[in-house]
């Protein structure tokens, strides 16, 4: 359930610091280490999933963590301006740390396509 070597494992369980912008019973929000964006938030599940790819087993997990997205994008005074949700999957997704995460990203305009 819970991976101690598992950065965001660890942020969820409040082992590691993490500037939390909002939780629930089932994910955390907190802000990226390295942010890309002016608002940039990472939304992942208190369970530690590897990647979107075991959503399909938890569609309900799934909708639970899109709302919280858009919920974290409201409070964050996007929802005017818009914003982009990202989840990379994998090595040539760009993926990094293997615990699913949606990327808020927003404040600036982004581009397409992404890199
Ligand atoms: P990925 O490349 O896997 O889609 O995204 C991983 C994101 O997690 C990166 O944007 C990276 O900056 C962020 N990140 C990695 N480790 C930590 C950490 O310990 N704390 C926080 N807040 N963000 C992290
Ligand atoms: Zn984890």
């Amino acid at each position: 359930m819970t991976d101690p070597t598992c950065p965001f494992c660890r942020i969820a369980a409040g082992s590691l610091p993490a500037d939390l912008v909002a939780t629930d019973e089932s994910w955390v929000a907190f802000r990226d280490l390295h942010p890309q964006a002016p608002v940039h938030v990472l939304v992942v599940p208190r369970r530690h999933l590897a990647s979107a790819v075991d959503l399909e087993a938890d569609p309900a997990l799934a909708g639970a963590l899109l709302a919280a997205v858009v919920r974290v994008a409201r409070r964050e005074g996007l929802e005017e301006r818009g914003y982009r949700v990202v989840t990379n999957v994998g090595r040539e997704g760009g993926q990094t740390v293997a615990h699913l995460h949606f990327h808020l990203l927003g404040g600036r305009p982004c581009r397409w396509p992404p890199g």
